[in-house]
């Protein structure tokens, strides 16, 4: 068979990750990021430029798109509203519906279509398809996906807790699931996705039945940047008092806070050297991200009731054996022992647990560019 390649496109507002995967084999034959764009010293002015730039990168690496069985060309795309949760394939009708759910995600989603519209006007001959990263959580049972707000509000702007990450919580389920040689209908678990993004989800049977994000993917977890849960009192509060515009309190809450607004630093790596060195604003921006995490999985293990296994993925959790270990610590009677030796040795899909824990640990590798390729093709029927 020749191979067939799928280009996966993650348009940010100011950089856009491309891969080219191979969705059979699960190989990536090419991959590389755009950043800066827009940014007044940057030489890439708009996602058009970014776009060309990252076409250039694949022809250095070899590959030429024109030539190299391309088949699809997959968008993650973060916000799907209430209507977009199975893969869809890209026409102007439906770019026209995405750009109407733009309120839901203003941060997020308009890069995304800039990127759809610049990669259709330059590959139009390729089948484009967006794959939401709200679409795993899109069936949360209806307790875990209300806000107990007005009813008529709620339902006339579509606000309800919708999900993020779905992508990476059903590609490492699914991965935890096979780990353990078990179907994925027979195990109950806890995933979580820590990277400047953070996200847990509970997942009974395959299904998802919680997960900490939201409407938007502010709420849970203390993030890189963003603060996750917080009183709405905060919101009211500083525009009433501090007179902050709307506008600038979200981006205060999504750009300026988190780990990033306690410490002045959101990566993990250079908050370990600070707090090493005795800084005490990062010990506490750390300690704050430990105890919602503790706070979460404990939430979890009572929403599942029963626990088989818990997973760590992405930057900080595929990689940071100290937040992993903080993170259970002292969880023994609630089934959960870590083996230190395991939890600091290694790379890939591993057990990090003892072998006598209740509940399985695991670091597994997220891979959400060949989720969405795999995506592409089950929409494309291949
Ligand atoms: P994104 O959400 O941008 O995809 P990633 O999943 O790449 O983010 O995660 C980024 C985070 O992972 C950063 O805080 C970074 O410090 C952390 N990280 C990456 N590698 C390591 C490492 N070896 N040790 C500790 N933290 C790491």
């Amino acid at each position: 068979m020749t191979e067939r390649l799928v280009l996966v496109i993650n348009s940010g507002s100011s950089s856009l990750k491309f891969q080219l995967v191979d969705p059979d084999s699960g190989v990536s034959r090419a991959s590389g990021v755009v950043e800066q764009i827009g940014e007044a010293s940057s030489p890439v002015a708009d996602h058009d430029a970014a776009l060309r730039r990252a076409f250039e990168l694949l022809a250095d690496d070899g590959m030429d798109l024109a030539d190299c069985g391309l088949v699809a060309v997959g968008h993650r795309v973060v916000h799907g509203g209430n209507r977009f949760y199975r893969p869809t394939r890209l026409d102007d009708d439906v770019i026209e519906q995405l750009t109407q759910l733009s309120p839901l995600a203003p941060l997020h989603n308009p890069p995304a279509l800039q990127g759809i519209e610049v990669a259709r006007k330059l590959l139009p001959d390729i089948p484009h398809i967006a794959v939401f990263d709200t679409a795993f959580f899109h069936h949360l049972p209806a307790a875990a996906a209300t806000y107990a707000i007005e009813r008529e509000l709620a339902e006339a702007w579509q606000i309800r807790r919708y999900g993020f990450h779905g992508t990476s919580h059903e590609y490492v389920s699914g991965q935890a699931a096979l780990f353990l040689g078990r179907t994925l209908a027979s195990v109950n678990q806890i995933v979580l996705h820590l990277g400047n993004g953070a996200s847990a989800s509970a997942v009974a049977g395959g299904r998802p039945v919680e997960t900490s994000m939201g409407l938007t993917p502010l709420e849970g977890l203390v993030m890189g940047t963003r603060s996750g849960d917080i009183d709405p009192g905060v919101f009211s509060y500083l525009w009433r008092t501090a007179k902050m515009g709307v506008d600038d309190i979200e981006s205060m809450l999504n750009r300026r806070s988190g780990v990033q607004g306690l410490a002045g630093e959101r990566d993990f790596r250079r908050l370990r050297t600070m707090i090493e060195s005795g800084d005490a604003a990062a010990k506490l921006a750390y300690d704050v991200f430990i105890h919602r995490l503790r706070k979460y999985i404990g939430a979890y293990l009572a929403v599942l009731g029963h626990t088989d296994v818990l997973s760590f993925t992405a930057g900080i959790g595929e990689h940071d054996s100290a937040v992993r270990r903080d993170a259970l610590a002292g969880m023994e009677e609630l089934g959960i022992e870590l083996d230190l030796e395991r939890n600091s040795a290694g790379s890939g899909s591993r057990r990090i647990s003892s072998d006598g824990s209740r509940i399985t640990v695991l670091v597994i590798p997220t891979n959400e560019e060949l989720a969405i390729a795999r995506d592409c093709l089950s929409v494309l029927g291949r």
